[in-house]
């Protein structure tokens, strides 16, 4: 089998290899319609945050629709996306940053936007790579909780206050000047967009700087079972009534950093029933490999059943789904409903599997999912 195979369906994919390994079934339509919905309703330029899905068929599908920016994390992400695209800009947004990653970043592959959090960084990338020089440094601001799955500014951004500072700082230093933020990923409130915006004008009126970029980052929201968040058009409004509350020049560049939300949709997961015991299916993938959001945010992706050679029960009962390490902790957290007579030998589907799934799996135990394959059909969305 050529290593990335097409197939009209999933099921196409069922018949054809009756894989014994887990299936990453990737739908370059669907990432390209993705893609296309944020390049037509974000009044910005659409980065895409390359850590929720590096593989090469999503970068390509989203390269193709007109993506042309990239947030990267890593030098190992910087590399991947200048080498796999030279006309696109990779953008360094992690305001943590090891050293020689600045310094190859910079000399070899031409990154100038840089996000810090904390002076120390500022200081770290000027030694490094000079400041000024039309580089660009952002600085990332927390911002409040709104009920997103994961909270990132518990981990990460400036205090208002610290901010107005990083912002003078950073000016002196002769950068181009930007705010950023993240209100969490799969973040269903778009309040919290508004929010941030309220922060974001308090220190922009503190500092004096003038802004050339606003990047309001990720975190806009997929459904999944049991949770159905307001659609895209609600957060550009809320982006949108905040940007016209502040006093930025014409040329700001706005921004935004979608990882889920372009490629959730565009990657199912297909999984093989191993043993069945009562109540209990073993399947080979789990929180260590594909599924570990399950766990870490309790997201619920849609499951449908395939059979090889016959028709499964259309009478559904709750199952425990356990994953193929030794690890009793490797179980999804809540029962799915199957159908009652699925046995060794099924296959599940697990829909809306395109964001951080490949991106996190482990090799723990010796199970490594590494089978892509593109597939045709629509994609499995929750009911
Ligand atoms: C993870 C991350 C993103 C993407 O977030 P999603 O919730 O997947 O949209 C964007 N920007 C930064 C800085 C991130 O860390």
């Amino acid at each position: 089998m050529p290593k990335e195979a097409l197939f009209p369906s999933v099921r196409a994919v069922v018949e054809t290899l009756k894989p014994s390994y887990p299936v990453y079934c990737l739908r370059p339509k669907e990432i390209r319609r993705c893609a296309r919905l944020f390049l037509d309703q974000f009044p910005g330029r659409v980065l895409y945050a390359t850590k929720c899905n590096p593989h090469p068929i999503v970068l390509n599908a989203l390269y193709k629709e007109g993506i042309r920016h990239f947030d990267t994390a890593s030098l190992t992400e910087v590399a991947l996306i200048r080498e796999s695209f030279p006309d696109v800009d990779a953008y360094f947004m992690h305001p943590v940053k090891v050293r020689a990653s600045i310094q190859a970043a910079h000399d070899i592959y031409r990154v100038d936007h840089w996000v810090i959090d904390h002076e120390n960084e500022l200081r770290k990338i000027v030694e490094v790579c000079g400041g000024g020089d039309g580089q660009v440094m952002l600085v990332r601001l927390a911002t409040k909780a709104f009920g997103a799955a994961f909270e990132l500014s518990n981990k990460f951004g400036a205090s208002a206050e610290a901010a107005v500072d990083l912002l003078r700082m950073s000016a002196r230093e002769g950068f181009q000047c930007g705010l950023a933020f993240h209100v969490g990923s799969q973040c269903r409130n778009p309040e919290a967009f508004r929010d941030a915006f309220r922060i974001v004008k308090g220190v922009l009126e503190a500092s004096g700087v003038h802004i050339h970029y606003l990047d309001v980052g990720g975190g806009f929201p997929v459904p999944y079972v049991d949770d159905n968040p307001p659609p895209l058009e609600d957060f550009v409004g809320a982006i949108k009534e905040g940007l016209a509350l502040l006093r930025v020049r014409g040329d700001c560049v706005l921004m935004c950093e979608p990882g889920r939300s372009l490629v959730a949709s565009g990657s199912s997961l297909l999984t093989q029933i191993q043993l069945r015991k009562e109540n209990a299916l073993y399947i080979n993938d789990g929180i260590y490999h594909s599924l570990s959001e399950t766990v870490a945010a309790h997201i619920r992706h849609p499951a449908r059943l395939i059979r090889a050679i016959g028709t499964p029960s259309e009478t559904m009962r709750p199952y425990t789904i356990f994953g193929p390490t030794c690890d009793s902790m490797d179980v999804l957290p809540y029962t799915i409903d199957l159908p009652e007579d699925a046995r060794e030998g099924d296959w599940i589907e697990f829909g809306q599997a395109g964001a951080y799934t490949n991106a996190t799996r482990t090799n723990f135990n010796g199970f490594y999912p590494e089978t892509f394959v593109t597939v045709d059909d629509g994609p499995l969305l929750p009911a």
